[in-house]
């Protein structure tokens, strides 16, 4: 029974299970749980307050940041919940799916909790998408690219729906999640390496595991679905592919140099435009294409983040605590 177009799927039974990978990435999303509250503000509304905090290019590359994404993360859960989960008819991909919609509320929370713990404008922070270019060209873009799958008369049937389904799913889970969030997470790490809003770049970094998470996903999904559908993915896909990439990225280093457009302590926008096509290169390898920059990586520390996040709140924060209750130990 295929992951997509299995007209004798019982999406209600879930064992035995088809696609044990997609069981591993809703564990490994359990194992990572985190909630907002448990990142202490106290020092990023300290440094927002004081008029000596922060510098005005700084606060500016906040901002945008918390208006990019705050929106951003709205419209990743609404994708899950009204355009992919419909499609997947699969049990366990559908139980990574709810996990993936859960992870995206914890995100949208994230971004209410800095709102309040600041006490920014909520209108002004959340018209941010309406009322800076670089932010609204990135959402319509990834709308334009997942219109056909919120088509309520779109089907996944036939070669032609498959290939849109594809393209569709790459534009939201590679080019969304894997390249429009990279520059704000390099952004805000990059911040918080300098010991600025250190409370705001902590959630950046459970959000960026998160959301490595999601991509994998995504790509793990993308090659089933070319795997069980031979012929969807041509040349004539693979070109569009590359073409939206390349959109993306000058999306994304548009959005960087808006949001740090005189540079800060040793960054500037073009260390996070050269970032962006490291990791576009990246995104285009995990999709079996050639890359396109051979950018090198500008902030290794980036991949570092992402690696030892992990091991980081196995042994540090209270996020273990999770692995904790999940053991049930009784004692
Ligand atoms: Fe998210
Ligand atoms: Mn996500």
């Amino acid at each position: 029974m295929p992951i997509i177009n299995a007209s004798q799927t019982d999406p209600n039974k879930i064992l035995p299970i088809r696609y044990p990978w997609a069981r591993e990435y809703y564990r490994a999303g359990v194992a990572n749980n985190w909630t907002p509250e448990e990142v202490s503000m106290q020092r990023d509304v300290e440094q927002w307050r004081s008029a000596s905090g922060l510098s005005p290019d700084e606060r500016r590359l906040v901002l945008w940041n918390l208006g990019f994404f705050s929106t951003a993360e709205s419209l990743t859960a609404n994708n899950i919940v009204l355009a992919v989960y419909r499609h997947i008819t699969n049990p366990e991909a559908r139980q990574y799916l709810l996990r993936q919609a859960y992870e995206e509320a914890i995100h949208t929370d994230a971004f209410i909790y800095s709102c309040d713990t600041l006490g920014l404008d909520p209108d002004e922070v959340y018209n941010m998408y309406l009322r800076i270019p670089s932010i609204r060209d990135k959402d319509d873009f990834v709308v334009g690219l997942t219109r056909s799958v919120l088509d309520p008369g779109f089907s996944t049937e036939g070669l032609e729906g498959v290939r849109r389904f594809l393209r569709d799913l790459i534009g939201y889970y590679v080019l969304m999640e894997g390249i429009f969030f990279y520059a704000g997470f390099a952004m805000m790490l990059a911040l918080r390496r300098q010991n600025k809003m250190v409370g705001i770049g902590e959630q950046f970094e459970y959000i960026m595991r998160d959301e490595s998470l999601h991509l994998a996903f995504g790509c793990e999904l993308i090659s089933t679905i070319r795997a069980e559908n031979p012929g969807a993915w041509n040349d004539q896909l693979e070109a569009e592919v590359a073409g939206l990439v390349e959109q993306a990225v000058v999306h994304e280093q548009r959005y960087a140099e808006d949001a740090c457009p005189r540079g800060l302590l040793g960054l500037n926008a073009g260390l996070f435009g050269a970032y962006v096509e490291y990791v576009a290169d990246r995104r285009l390898e995990r999709l079996g294409m050639p890359k396109r920059y051979g950018t090198a990586n500008p902030f290794p520390w980036m991949s570092q983040a992402t690696d030892l996040v992990k091991e980081k709140n196995f042994f540090e924060t209270r996020v273990n605590e999770y692995q904790g209750a999940l053991a049930l130990r009784w004692d």
